[in-house]
């Protein structure tokens, strides 16, 4: 049978998204059916027969962005803003995969427990069976109440549900009754996170260390507040005291995200620190957002830049569990490739990003397919890859 091979050419730079072996050695990626399958220099490849062939004209190559933290509804439109095509907009932030922390602006969500399975169960299947513009969503994470019995982890996740949203936007808000649901989700394979800092809007309600502690979710969703952040004694103690994933959103205390980058780096724990948006939020849609936390977390935290990356490729795939994110063999062929920024001071994309400045996108690659060419948002770069 034929198979779908890609080959991309001269590329000047790979990111690995390996944050202890941030930059691989190597012009030329090959992959075979969506996955990775060899890369390193074109000479030592097997390179014959391609299906797509991209020339990057020496533009850098990473593992597709990863934004932890979204809150989808349906297709490609929010209404919580009232737009569309936010998530077509994201991919042209250089993000491939991006994570449901809760389809909590549905208009009449239903807090009932039927109710509230069926649209995490529906959700996850209209998210699986349509991505917009090739985006891979995971979506279908049901927002704990009180009410659930250790039979509705199940039943969630024998329907494919494999995520819980934010603990904490539902009505269950003391940390003994959240432990136990996250330890039925946990028992059945789904993966919890957290609403860490005050409320977000009317109605939603604070949660402090203590609590996020006690819950024990796998992620601390929002560690730097969405919006408001704790203060800074019980930002520390969780990264202290945790083993999870601390999440640094867009939509939060970007002060209190370099304090958790500046924490994370003394106690030996950046591979612990992953991305998201928090988006479409208050603040609303920000289809550059996991693009500028690295460049703030880069300039401002004193981050080299391809470990910055890491935080929104690597790390996540680790954290979360995720079949991309990362060039490793037989890994999801999810790659955003970009240069560094027209008139951006700085040497290299590198240099450029830690002085604080966008990269340019020029292509985004889903499961070996080229999903976007030239970003339409974000500065355009010197140089651009083609399909040849
Ligand atoms: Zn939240």
């Amino acid at each position: 049978m034929a198979v779908d091979k890609l080959v991309i050419k001269n590329i000047g730079l790979i990111l690995s998204g390996d944050i202890d072996k941030p930059i691989f050695e190597g012009d030329c990626m090959v992959a075979i059916d969506g996955k990775i399958s060899s890369w390193g220099n074109a000479k030592d490849l097997d390179t014959e027969d391609a299906t797509i062939t991209v020339d990057a004209h020496g533009v850098t190559l990473a593992p597709g962005l990863i934004d932890s933290h979204i809150h989808p509804v349906v297709g490609d439109y929010t209404p919580r803003q009232q737009q569309l095509n936010w998530i077509d907009s994201t991919l042209h932030g250089g993000v491939t995969t991006m994570i449901s922390a809760g389809e909590v602006h549905m208009p009449g969500r239903p807090k009932d427990v039927v109710g509230l399975k069926a649209l995490a169960i529906a959700s996850q299947r209209w998210y699986e069976n349509f991505r917009p513009s090739g985006m891979k969503v995971h979506a279908g994470a049901p927002v704990i109440e009180h009410g659930m019995v250790e039979e509705d982890f199940k039943e969630l996740a024998n329907s494919g549900v494999k995520l819980l949203g934010e603990v904490g936007l539902g009505t269950v808000k003391d940390g003994k009754t959240a432990k136990q649901m996250v330890d039925w989700a946990r028992k059945y394979g789904m993966q919890s996170t957290i609403h860490t800092g005050g409320p977000s809007i009317p109605g939603s309600g604070l949660i402090d260390a203590d609590m996020v502690m006690e819950t024990g979710t796998d992620v601390i969703g929002h560690i730097n507040g969405g919006h408001s952040a704790l203060p800074d004694d019980q930002i520390i103690c969780l990264c202290e005291s945790c083993k999870s994933a601390f999440e640094i959103v867009h939509n939060g205390n970007e002060r209190a995200g370099i304090l958790v980058v500046n924490t994370a780096r003394e106690l030996g724990k950046l591979d612990q620190v992953i991305l998201g948006t928090d988006g479409p939020a208050g603040s609303g849609v920000q289809p550059l957002g996991i693009l500028r936390m690295v460049a703030m977390l880069s300039s401002l935290g004193n981050v080299p830049a391809e470990i910055a990356f890491c935080f929104a490729n690597g790390n996540t795939s680790r954290q979360r569990e995720l079949d991309t994110g990362i060039i490793e063999a037989g890994k999801c062929a999810d790659f955003v490739l970009m240069d560094q920024a027209q008139h951006a001071p700085g040497k290299s994309i590198l240099e450029s990003v830690q002085l604080g400045n966008l990269p340019g996108v020029g292509m985004t690659i889903i499961d070996g397919k080229v999903t976007s060419t030239r970003s339409r948002n974000t500065p355009p770069a010197d140089r651009l890859p083609e399909v040849i």
